[in-house]
């Protein structure tokens, strides 16, 4: 792409309009939006993850074109790639879209934008971008010293490429004398608010990156998602206990790790099952309930993609959970929340209880996209250790590991001068296991080494020594719940849950100290 000339004369009187426009902006952030692309930034810095590439992304500027056409743009937190050369532009894009492609760096190809910054494209230096048209991988070098505006459009008109706009000379329908996002003029022009034609729009709209911001998946699409692991390694670590007991039956003895997996997919993609019509109506509209109750405070929640996938009653025992971006309901779950509906009809009371499970869940999907954000709520409010605890074969063997918190070798718990680590564990006596009978808290000391924390032995052959509950149960008190104590994914979940729920009900805000500063982060974080 060709970057227009910055005017720079007028640069004071650039920055009072733009405090204008972010201030329209922040107002009209708070509004629900039909559909959303997901941006994936990918920054390069040196081989040893240092001077990363310029990435500046304002997600105010970049939905400003958008927004007049329903289209909300939701930046994900970036990944890091340590590449030197690619990060200088020395080796051609084909070449880092290859190697990106085989390491597994990019999310969601084809459906998520993909954006890679770097401090040089093909050997031409910032300010430059490139972008598939149509497409789903964008290149962006951006300036060090550059004017208003221009590092956001530069993103939004390579992504624009992806989302399938030419270049206002090459497209008919775009007038070349109206400032556009895909044509010249000032940079704060261009992507202002109708730098997006109405023709450009009907195109964009069909492009697989927008997706509508609330569906309930069925078929194939459900088990895909289901399956997923671009987010995160989930099927790869199961154990054979955990496995058996998710799935109700027994896993062939001889299987090794690969065959465990294999087979735990299996069963998995065959506990997906359609909603039926008369479901899908109701959610939807359950989900649209809560979008508005949570927009005015929390829009980044509300905002969020919903996707919903329904499995048989029988699987994870009716456990909610979630994987990738989505929401996974169970039979059992979906038809309490009919029988609230068939109940209350479109009322408040419908949202009430099991209903607000949609919420806590959609709220693990978003812990997922934002787990940098979140674990500055675990450490500086809820007081946990960031670390890295070493795996340990028999805790490996005998957990199940909890789907919505899947770091569970990393929270560590401080506690009266010793350090602890808290995990769901599987009764050893019951073979096979069952969930959620089988369950067990497991609370093990840790001793620090190095960086690493490590479980202490439990003498010769056996399992590594553990406390009971009660050792650690002056910090479990400092929260208001029952269970999910052992990931702080969890109890954030339930106490936002809990908040919400009292609100549906009309009743006062909690007094708890820890839900208090929750609801407070959330307010400021979550936006
Ligand atoms: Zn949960």
């Amino acid at each position: 792409m060709l970057l227009g000339n910055g005017s720079s004369a007028t640069i004071d009187f650039m920055k009072w309009i733009a405090g204008l426009i972010m201030l329209s902006v922040v107002g009209e952030a708070r509004q629900l939006t039909g559909h959303t692309v997901l941006l994936q930034p990918i920054v390069l810095c040196d081989d040893e993850g240092k001077s990363a590439a310029k990435a500046n992304l304002s997600e105010a500027l970049i939905d400003l074109p958008f927004r007049r056409w329903d289209v909300d743009f939701q930046i994900l937190e970036p990944i890091r790639w340590n590449r030197r050369e690619f990060r200088d532009g020395e080796s051609d894009v084909d070449v880092i879209v290859k190697k990106a492609t085989e390491e597994g760096v990019f999310r969601h190809p084809g459906r998520i934008a993909n954006m890679v910054f770097a401090k040089k494209i093909n050997g031409r230096p910032a300010p430059n971008g490139l972008g598939q048209q149509p497409g789903w991988v964008t290149f962006i070098a951006q300036a060090g010293n550059s004017p208003l505006g221009q590092d956001a459009f530069v993103v939004i008109h390579e992504v624009s490429h992806n989302l399938g706009l030419a270049h206002s000379v090459d497209d008919n329908e775009v007038p070349n004398d109206v400032p556009n996002v895909m044509g010249d003029g000032d940079f704060m022009d261009r992507i202002r608010e109708d730098g997006i034609t109405r023709n450009q729009a009907a195109t964009i709209l069909k492009s697989p990156l927008v997706r509508e911001t609330v569906r309930c998946l069925n078929g194939d699409e459900a088990r895909k998602a289901y399956l997923d692991e671009n987010f995160e390694f989930y099927y790869d670590r199961l154990n054979r206990r955990e496995v058996e007991a998710m799935t109700g039956k027994i896993m062939p003895k001889e299987l090794d790790g690969a065959g465990v997996k294999a087979e735990a997919r299996k069963r998995y993609e065959a506990a997906v099952v359609d909603f039926s019509k008369e479901e899908r109506e109701v959610l939807l509209w359950m989900v649209g309930e809560f979008r508005k109750v949570l927009v005015g405070e929390f829009p980044l929640l509300a905002n969020q993609p919903w996707e919903l996938l329904k499995v048989k009653g029988d699987h994870c025992a009716g456990f909610p959970h979630t994987r990738g971006l989505s929401v996974v309901l169970s039979e059992k779950a979906v038809d309490r929340m009919m029988g609230k509906f068939k109940m209350h009809g479109k009322t408040k009371r419908a949202l009430e209880g099991v209903s607000t499970i949609l919420v806590h869940e959609q709220f693990h999907v978003l812990q997922r996209c934002y787990p940098e954000k979140f674990a500055r709520l675990y450490t500086e409010i809820y007081g946990l250790l960031d670390g890295v605890v070493a795996e340990n074969h028999w805790v490996a063997a005998n957990e199940i590991s909890n789907p919505d918190g899947l770091d569970g070798n990393r929270w560590v718990i401080p506690h009266e001068g010793q350090f602890y680590w808290m995990k769901t564990m599987l009764k050893i006596e019951d073979e096979p296991a069952r969930m959620p009978q089988s369950f067990r808290e497991g609370v093990f000391p840790l001793d620090k080494r190095g960086k690493e924390y490590v479980t202490q032995s439990g003498g010769e052959g056996k399992p590594p020594k553990q406390v009971s509950g009660e050792v650690i149960l002056k910090w479990k008190e400092q929260f208001p719940i029952r269970v999910g104590h052992d990931h702080p994914n969890e109890i954030s979940a339930y106490l936002f849950q809990a908040e919400l729920g009292r609100l549906l009900k009309g009743m006062k805000p909690s007094e708890d100290e820890m839900t208090r500063k929750t609801m407070a982060w959330c307010r400021k974080e979550l936006r």
